[in-house]
């Protein structure tokens, strides 16, 4: 079974990108475009990996973080936060909020679905969590 990913960004063409990349390699993916949506996307279907936005509007990425961290289901889920170059502090900031790692943007399409992998292979251990 495909390892199935949320992802949370607001931002069109980075979904579609991101969404590409990942569909790619054998991931699922499952888009919510702000942190409210994708915090009770997450509940519902239990994604095996979150990929998540840190400029998002309404709720930045480090409070979605501390939020999914509150949900007894989501504890040990893999979170990854995409970051930007530009905004050097959100990557300590997306680690002490409870994020797993982080990939920086502009993401690069060559190794992308490779730095995701090592958080979770595309296919889903038979009868296994991550
Ligand atoms: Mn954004």
């Amino acid at each position: 079974m495909n390892a199935l990913i949320l992802l949370i960004e607001d931002n069109e063409k980075n979904r579609y990108l991101t969404t590409y990349l990942l569909e790619d390699h054998g991931y699922q993916v499952v888009h919510a475009a702000d942190g409210p949506r994708g915090i009770v996307t997450a509940q519902a279907i239990l994604p095996d990996l979150i990929l998540l936005d840190i400029q998002l509007p309404m709720m930045d990425g480090h409070a979605v973080t501390r939020a999914l961290r509150e949900i007894e289901t989501l504890r040990e889920t893999p979170i990854i936060a995409v970051t930007s170059y530009a905004m050097a502090g959100d990557r300590e900031k997306a680690i002490a909020a409870g994020c797993n790692g982080y990939i920086e943007k502009p993401i690069n399409p060559e190794t992308f679905a490779h730095e995701i992998s090592r958080f979770h292979p595309p296919v889903r251990p038979p009868g296994g969590t991550p």
